[in-house]
């Protein structure tokens, strides 16, 4: 139990403390394609909370994003793989890719456990936009009391903005993490594939390459 900062009502915590066994990073995402900021705020997590390695995983059919065609699961996968393999603690999981139905988190969580054991500590890296979201993702509650998250920074984002909208229970689950802020979106990646402009340096070179070949984002006229 700790007391709150405003009103110092006291902040009782329901959730059990996690195992002590491995120390398992998660980022999940669309990945549409996978980028830097992507790859940044994995590899600071990894290096500040110690995680023994952080797994990728993009989402099969994301329950968030509906508005727009999403890019064939397999082509996210594989640029995925792609843009971690040069890093011995980055893996990339399908759990969610070969799960029908949307890919909610509470879902994911509850799987990775099955697989590493329910002693393994999971770290949700998780941007400072999509953090805000928490509260609208599919059974947050239960979500809460199964990891801890890193909420990172990300330019256009102030974590002291993000820090004033959650509610007590949910800032206790998270911690803070800064990371060198690269303003790089998916969205405007595609964008600048399809109209031509660059997007060497803003992916690794193995995804640029990926995207040119399989005409990736190309706009048929
Ligand atoms: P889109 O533009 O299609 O919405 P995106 O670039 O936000 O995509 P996602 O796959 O939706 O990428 O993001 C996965 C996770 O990575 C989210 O937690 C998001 O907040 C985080 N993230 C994405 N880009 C950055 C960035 N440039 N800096 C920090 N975090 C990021």
């Amino acid at each position: 139990m700790r007391m709150g900062t405003e009103n110092q009502k006291p902040v009782i915590s329901e959730c059990e403390e996690q195992g002590s066994g491995a120390r398992i990073g998660i980022i999940g995402g669309t990945f549409d394609p996978i980028h830097l900021g992507h790859l940044i705020i994995a590899e600071e997590a990894r290096y500040q909370f110690q995680l023994d390695r952080v797994i990728f995983i993009p989402a099969g059919v994301p329950p968030h994003k509906p508005d727009r065609p999403i890019t064939d699961k397999e082509h996210r996968f594989d640029m995925t793989v792609l843009a971690t393999e040069d890093n011995p603690a980055f893996e990339v999981s399908r759990i969610e890719i070969d799960r029908s139905g949307p890919s909610y988190a509470v879902d994911t969580l509850a799987e990775l456990k099955k697989i590493y054991g329910n002693n393994t500590r999971l770290f949700f890296i998780i941007g400072a936009d999509a953090i805000l979201e928490i509260l609208t993702w599919y059974k947050p509650e239960k979500l809460r009391c199964m990891c801890r998250f890193i909420a990172t920074t990300r330019p256009g984002y102030r974590l002291s903005d993000v820090k004033k909208k959650l509610p007590e229970e949910y800032l206790e689950r998270i911690t803070f993490m800064d990371a060198p802020g690269v303003n790089v979106s998916a969205t405007d990646l595609r964008n600048r594939a399809a109209s031509g402009r660059p997007i060497k340096y803003m992916v690794p070179k193995a995804v640029e390459d990926y995207i040119t070949d399989n005409k990736l984002y190309v706009v048929e006229k």
